[in-house]
């Protein structure tokens, strides 16, 4: 299969570009990167050595998503060389989640970590997640930011809430305040990779599995260089992928809301008779254009959400690819330049 298409459909077994690669490190360190050519150095300069002192064979997968900026090509100075650094190139940018689904696939490790490349996790704590995956014998270990003092407060705020929203519609289960800094073991990697999850959300998805875990905490820094990836709009994207990937509360509303307002006209009838057994007469036109006006707007609401639901649908069956890899400079015959 070329490079260029979009990785092969999960089957459980290993590809055979993979298998004709050379053989597994025991660790994969995924690092989606969009637009990242201020921090891309100061990455570097911190993972390596912690890397390197781990003393076992590792891989470093750098998911250039669609960067428009100096971030390739200093990925590709970067390779010449750090040779356990490879870089994968997709098409456009396709999202952070797509980005991580690029790597995850990709990876070859026993033990798969995911990290920004903003250095807001730090690169040493790797070493404990892995640590404590063996110790334990853990599939999965969260990073938690049990200190979020660096951080805006309105982003620490939007976040209490998401995790808070995301308690109370999928489960007790979702850790809070563990975000995308985890370590994999290889047979999560394996079981992620047979989801037919379209927009996968896997802060959710990950624990959703059930697997065992543990947590290591940290404190989380402020960004090393560049501007946030995630305006409000991909925020909100993706807190309502969240819901609607793994909830159909929002769906259930329409029920609730329908029946509140059949209770309501009950009562307005039964005041309606008593007035009229009183001889009152109520005059009407204010109180019946707020009910048509409330009760339109409520269903555009309740059609609009059943519409995002049924989008849903629309894109699983579509079955699109959500990127396409571009490069793997793991594939490409050695001296080839990775394609910027
Ligand atoms: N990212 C990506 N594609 C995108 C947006 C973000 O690969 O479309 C990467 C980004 O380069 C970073 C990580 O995802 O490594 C998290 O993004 P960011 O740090 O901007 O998010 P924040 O920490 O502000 O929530
Ligand atoms: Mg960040």
């Amino acid at each position: 299969m070329e490079p260029t298409d979009a990785d092969p459909a999960p089957t459980g077994e290993p590809s055979s570009e993979n298998a004709a690669a050379p053989a597994a490190p025991t660790l994969s360190v995924v690092v989606p990167m969009f637009n990242e050519e201020d921090a891309l150095v100061p990455l570097i300069d911190r993972l390596r050595p912690v890397l390197d002192a781990l003393g076992e064979p590792y891989e470093v997968v750098a998911v250039d998503d669609g960067s428009a900026d100096a971030t390739a090509m200093l990925l590709h100075g970067a390779r010449r060389v750090w040779p356990q650094l490879r870089v994968l190139r997709l098409r456009r940018n396709s999202g952070h989640q797509a980005a991580l689904t690029a790597g995850l696939r990709r990876a070859r490790g026993r033990y798969v970590v995911s990290i920004d490349a903003d250095l807001q996790d730090p690169p040493e704590k790797i070493v404990d997640m892995l640590a404590l995956a063996r110790r334990d014998g853990l599939d999965v270990v969260y990073g938690v930011r049990d200190d979020r003092a660096t951080d805006t407060a309105f982003k620490r705020h939007t976040a209490a809430a998401y995790y808070r929203l995301m308690r109370s519609l999928v489960g007790g289960w979702v850790p809070g305040q563990a975000g995308d800094f985890r370590l994999l073991s290889r047979e999560v990697v394996d079981t992620l990779a047979q989801l037919p999850e379209h927009e996968p959300v896997y802060r959710l998805l990950v624990p959703s599995l059930g697997f065992r875990s543990g947590q290591v905490r940290y404190a989380r820094a402020p960004r090393v260089a560049g501007t946030t990836k995630y305006p409000l709009a991909r925020m909100l994207r993706l807190a309502w992928d969240s819901v609607t990937n793994f909830s159909a509360a929002p769906l259930r509303l329409a029920t609730w809301l329908g029946l509140a307002s059949f209770v309501f006209c009950l009562l307005m009838m039964l005041f309606g008779v008593i007035a009229y057994a009183n001889d009152v007469t109520v005059p009407g036109w204010a109180s019946l254009f707020v009910a048509v006006l409330l009760l339109g707007g409520v269903q555009l609401v309740c059609l609009g959400l059943l519409g995002e639901y049924i989008g849903r649908i629309y894109t699983a069956v579509q079955d699109r690819p959500r990127y396409l890899v571009a490069s793997d400079s793991l594939l490409d015959p050695p001296g080839t330049p990775t394609r910027p």
